[in-house]
């Protein structure tokens, strides 16, 4: 047979999910000088990931990455195969047979746990459930989120506490013309929010929000931020991190923290988002639904950058209708793959699938959340994604076994043997088509369809 990764002998590529890993793994390797054949196969009918269901409704600009990711579906070489659940449709040892290498990207797709009694309770809620249930992911299209509550609480500083605690201060006019799921504006629409506390376990030189999303708060038109002054001093570990030349963004998000603390109550508003620090969740106290959140008053201890939180003994109580845990995601094992369990990741040395001792699996790779961890933006997975094509095209030899593979077209004849509805990117086109179309007359960018059968309904 002729040489892997030519004309007639093309490097066949199996990618397990759609979001952004995937389609910039799919670009790296349909830009490179290799002649491959790329197949992303996603669980949903709709591909992007959390570009579509992660990204918050009001940053449509963030969306705008979807652009590129059409132009790469666009290639000679790329498939979609959507509506297809790798470890349950087709398993990822027949995706070994026909395809020379498989490309995990399936992201980080569940929460870390408090682990503190009374985390499961009623109202109390994790950031995916709220964040896929906004934005139409048809998993969590069900839940029901109380809003008659007076407080809400949203553990954690990151930018998706950002997210959450923003679109519960925001009101209806803030929201409707955004991709937000109809069913969400409904019940954000009756509202009885008074005051969301975002909690941080660490100070306000340690918290994990980007600037851009924290200035934000100060613009809410019915929402005022609110931080206290005295919770701004910071020991001196904590004043040395915010000198180092380097860490400019948490200088920006303490400056921003600082406005807010000098900003006069708007008493025209009638929402409150507290900003609160060094406090770590306890308990959360209730019989059936949650009534109050126990939280430890903490110190910083260590060294500048590498301060950990230590708790005092001494606690406080806050009242709470509604909880968000908002404490990062970690990924869930597929069957035939390797898995870090504490860390929620797949085992790799630079994207080359290992075991958990460290000998590398053949033929498996891996990039995005799911290889390095829940961190960084969009474009991040962008570097990610390219350093595991470049050790798979490094491998060329060792992938090349000598037999002939079938890729695209023989997932194909196992799906419909097994009767499995799949969907290529045309079938997704006319399902984007008519949501854009169902969004025009409400001023929206689409309405998403929540159900899957809604969404396969669409095709012709
Ligand atoms: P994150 O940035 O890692 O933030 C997690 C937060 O949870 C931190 O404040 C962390 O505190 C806290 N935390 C962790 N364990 C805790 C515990 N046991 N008790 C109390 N607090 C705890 O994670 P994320 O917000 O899920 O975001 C994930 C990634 O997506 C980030 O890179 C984020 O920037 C990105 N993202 C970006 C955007 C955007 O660009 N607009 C939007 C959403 C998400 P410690 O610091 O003390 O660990």
């Amino acid at each position: 047979m002729t040489k892997l990764g030519t004309d007639d002998n093309p490097l066949l590529i199996a990618i397990v999910g759609s979001g952004p890993s995937g389609f910039y793994a799919a670009e790296a390797l349909i830009k490179s000088d290799v002649k491959a054949n790329v197949d992303i196969i996603e669980r949903l009918p709709s591909p992007y990931g959390l570009v579509r269901s992660g990204v918050a409704p009001d940053h449509q600009k963030l969306k705008q990455a979807i652009n590129l990711y059409k132009t790469i579906a666009g290639a000679p070489d790329f498939n979609l195969i959507a509506n297809v659940t790798v470890g349950k449709d087709i398993s990822v040892e027949e995706l070994c047979k026909t395809h020379h290498a498989v490309i995990f990207t399936c992201g980080a797709e569940t929460d870390r746990k408090l682990d503190i009694p009374g985390e499961d309770l009623r109202g109390s809620h994790t950031a995916t459930e709220f964040v896929g249930w906004y934005n139409g992911h048809p998993d969590y299209r069900e839940l029901e989120f109380d809003l008659s509550q007076d407080v809400a609480v949203i553990i954690g500083q990151g930018n998706v506490a950002a997210d959450v605690s923003r679109i519960l201060s925001k009101t209806v006019d803030e929201l409707k013309h955004t991709d937000i799921a109809q069913h969400a504006l409904d019940v954000l629409a009756e509202s009885k929010l008074k005051e969301i506390h975002v909690i941080g376990r660490r100070g306000p030189a340690q918290a994990k929000f980007t600037p851009k999303e924290l200035r934000e708060f100060g613009k809410l038109s019915d929402c005022n931020p609110i931080i206290l002054e005295q919770d701004l001093v910071l020991n001196n570990e904590s004043k040395k991190e915010l000198e180092e030349k380097g860490n400019i963004i948490n200088k920006k998000i303490y400056g921003l923290f600082s406005d807010f603390s000098k900003y006069e109550l708007d008493s025209n508003k009638s929402k409150k988002c507290f900003f609160r620090f060094l406090l770590g969740p306890k308990e959360i106290i209730g019989n059936t639904n949650i009534e109050k959140l126990v939280l430890e008053k903490n110190v910083l201890s260590g060294e500048p950058f590498k301060q950990s939180a230590k708790g005092t003994n001494e606690t406080i109580e806050i009242d709470v209708g509604i909880l968000f845990r908002s404490i990062g995601y970690r990924g869930i094992p597929i069957t035939g793959v390797p898995f870090h369990k504490n860390w929620g990741t797949i085992p790799n040395e630079k994207g080359r699938v290992t075991e958990n001792d460290g000998a590398v699996v053949n033929q498996l790779y891996t990039a995005g959340w799911i290889k390095r961890g829940p961190s960084g933006i969009i474009g991040t997975n962008r570097a990610c994604s390219s350093e595991t094509i470049q050790c798979l095209l490094s491998d060329l030899e060792k992938l090349d076994t000598g037999t002939k593979k079938h890729g695209a077209s023989e997932i194909y004849s196992k799906l419909d043997n097994k009767n499995i509805r799949h969907v290529n990117f045309d079938e997704w086109s006319q399902i984007d088509t008519k949501e854009i179309e169902i969004g025009e007359p409400k001023g929206k960018p689409r309405e998403k369809y929540t159900y899957i059968e809604e969404m396969l309904s669409v095709i012709k």
